[in-house]
C-alpha cells in the first residue's frame, strides 16, 4: 500500500489517502473534459482517506454513477467518486509528490477529440469496455 497527499490551489482543502498503486489514468469522456478542460488525470483510491478542510469541499452529482468534488474557494477539481462506494479518483494535479506516479491507462478513448493524443504507451479502453469491466466487478 502506498500513500498520497495533496491540496487544492488555495490550500483550503488537504487530504491524505492510501492507494494500492501509484498509477495515473486519463479519462477522455466529455464530462471530464467539460469539468477540467482536458482529459481527467487521476489516481484511484479505495483505501483510507482523510480530509482537512472538508467544509470547503463542494460536491456536484454529475451522473447516476458518480459525483465530482471541488474546492468551494478556488475551484480546484479534487476527486471523482462513485456513488455508494469508497472508490475515489483523485485529480493527479493536486497530488504533492508527482515523482512516483506512472501513467498506465486511458479510458473512454472513443470520446477523445482528435486535436490531442498522448504519446505514452498505455492501456486504452473504450467507454463500452469500461462499463463492461465495471459490471463484471460488481457481479464478481
Ligand atoms: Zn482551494
Amino acid at each position: 500500500m502506498a500513500s498520497i497527499s495533496g491540496r487544492c490551489l488555495c490550500g483550503a482543502v488537504r487530504f491524505a489517502a492510501d492507494v494500492a498503486r501509484l498509477e495515473v489514468d486519463a479519462c477522455h469522456c466529455s464530462m471530464c473534459r467539460r469539468w477540467t478542460s482536458g482529459p481527467y488525470l487521476s489516481v484511484s483510491c479505495e483505501g483510507n482517506v482523510e480530509f482537512d478542510g472538508e467544509a470547503n469541499i463542494e460536491v456536484y452529482r454529475s451522473s447516476s454513477v458518480g459525483e465530482r468534488a471541488f474546492c468551494r474557494r478556488c475551484g480546484s477539481a479534487l476527486f471523482w467518486r462513485m456513488h455508494g462506494s469508497h472508490h475515489y479518483a483523485f485529480s493527479a494535479g493536486v497530488i504533492e509528490d508527482q515523482s512516483g506516479l506512472a501513467f498506465k491507462k486511458q479510458i473512454f478513448i472513443d470520446e477523445k477529440p482528435p486535436y490531442y493524443d498522448f504519446a505514452n504507451d498505455t492501456e486504452r479502453l473504450t467507454g463500452e469496455e469500461v462499463v463492461a469491466s465495471a459490471e463484471a466487478q460488481a457481479k464478481g
